[in-house]
């Protein structure tokens, strides 16, 4: 049985908010601190949340404001830079199909439902430094104000200041050898013949020399996104010190040479909205998840590369799992419970992202070793094999079992 009553979040991203209302809903009364003001919703391009990702927030009751908001994919379509079908996912059976959603929206959505529930977030605080004693935990913010609670869950993110605090040889995030854009579009022209309308579909394109992923509708508004293999990572903020018709202009010329035209999409793009990710990221493992009444959840504990599909799903699973074994358990066993329940799972996850990072990086020789393969290797796959982290389930009512708890020493000493 827990004796934790109170909780502060670090982070009011995606896990933050559903972290706090999933220790709500454990009778732990959670604060979310956020360290931008929520002008910061307008950023940010599109994102899937996967059967298993809609499964954790249907624990927490938010099942539906994912499929308020987001359309559902029902399949999705691979194909080469001449517009070759290499393969076809459909939805796993018996799941329901992933939604895809403007993460702005999401990020609105989960302020809602705060909000609604009574959970408190706190804008413009930004965490610099965790103290810790006996009794509780104090979080110290850049602006000179303090919070204190029995615990401190560190939601912040993939460049986490609670995971430096926690354990300061933590892993910094890892350049996976792509730079990301992406794009909103607006209603506008469609040329079946050069590009076509995707429907409930989300077709991906292995470009001769950068991936490529669009969804599209009759009237022509949809959204597209781009990954461009470079050697050297770039930050965002250093990206986005290029005029975005400077990038625009690079990711025309280097799908130009491919049979499908994804250069009309980027044409049709306003510079004005146009998102530069930078270098993607991801995190393989991070040794220390928990140290005293400090604990990390979502990105700040295990980022997968955004090719996974699934970081903001394993986000929204972690914070239901760590606010479920936090109601059950005292809390060096909820935190030592947690990471046994979570650790193995993400890692595989990650790593499953790490190996289609190489497909879309793919030389001349590798591009048509693939593009022979993979209609092969799909059609002889085991589905099971794609759509096993999509199948998680977390039964929010079950028991964590305490005796099952291995109590861990955290990798690193500091
Ligand atoms: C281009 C791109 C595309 C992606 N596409 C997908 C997808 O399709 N499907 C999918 O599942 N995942 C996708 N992901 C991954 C997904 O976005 C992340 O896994 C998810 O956002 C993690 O949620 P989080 O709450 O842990 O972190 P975040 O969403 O990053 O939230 C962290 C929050 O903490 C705040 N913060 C940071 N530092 C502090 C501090 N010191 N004090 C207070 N607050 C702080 C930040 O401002 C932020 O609001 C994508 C990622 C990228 C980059």
């Amino acid at each position: 049985m827990s004796t934790i009553r109170s909780a502060i979040v670090v982070g009011g991203g995606i896990a933050g908010p559903v972290a706090a209302l999933a220790l709500g809903q454990a009778g732990i009364e959670a604060t979310v601190y956020e360290a931008y003001d929520t002008t910061a919703d307008g950023v940010g391009g599109t994102l899937s949340i996967a059967p298993n990702g809609l499964d954790a927030l249907a624990a927490v009751g938010l099942g539906g404001i994912v499929e308020e908001l987001g359309s559902p994919i029902t399949s999705m379509v691979m194909r080469n830079g001449k517009g070759r079908r290499l393969a076809t996912l459909g939805s796993p059976a018996g799941l329901p199909a992933q939604r895809l959603l403007w993460r702005p929206d999401l990020y609105r959505a989960l302020r809602d439902a705060t909000a609604s529930r009574g959970v408190r977030v706190e804008y413009g605080r930004r965490l610099t430094a965790v103290d810790q004693d006996a009794d509780g935990v104090t979080a110290v913010f850049a602006d000179g104000t303090t919070a204190r609670a029995d615990v401190l869950v560190g939601a912040d993110g993939i460049r986490s200041r609670v995971r430096s605090l926690l354990d300061p040889a933590a892993p910094a995030p890892r350049y996976v050898g792509l730079l990301g854009f992406g794009a909103r579009l607006g209603p506008g022209p469609v040329d079946a013949s050069r590009i076509g309308t995707t429907g409930s579909e989300m077709h991906f394109v292995f470009g001769r020399r950068a991936f490529f992923g669009y969804v599209l509708d009759e009237d022509g508004s949809g959204g597209w996104f781009a990954n461009l293999p470079r050697a050297a990572s770039t930050t965002a903020a250093e990206a986005r010190a290029t005029e975005p018709a400077g990038w625009l202009r690079l990711l025309r010329e280097t799908f130009a040479g491919d049979g499908l035209r994804m250069d009309d999409l980027i044409a049709r793009t306003d510079p004005a909205d146009l998102i530069c990710v930078g270098g993607m990221e991801d995190l393989p493992t991070v040794p220390v998840w928990h140290r005293g009444r400090a604990v990390l959840v979502g990105d700040a504990a295990h980022a997968t590369s955004p090719s996974s599909g699934q970081g903001a799903s394993l986000a929204l699973e972690s914070a239901v799992e760590l606010a479920r074994c936090l109601r059950d358990l005292p809390y060096q066993e909820a935190f030592a419970g947690y990471e046994n329940l979570r650790r193995a799972r993400v890692e595989k996850i990650i790593k499953m992202g790490e190996r289609t990072n190489s497909d879309k990086a793919a030389g001349p020789v590798a591009r048509v070793l693939r593009d022979l393969m993979m209609p092969v290797a799909m059609r002889l796959m085991n589905p099971e094999s794609f759509s096993w982290p999509m199948r998680h389930h977390i039964d929010w009512d079950a028991p964590v079992d305490g005796a099952a708890v291995t109590v861990q020493a955290p990798a690193r000493a500091g």
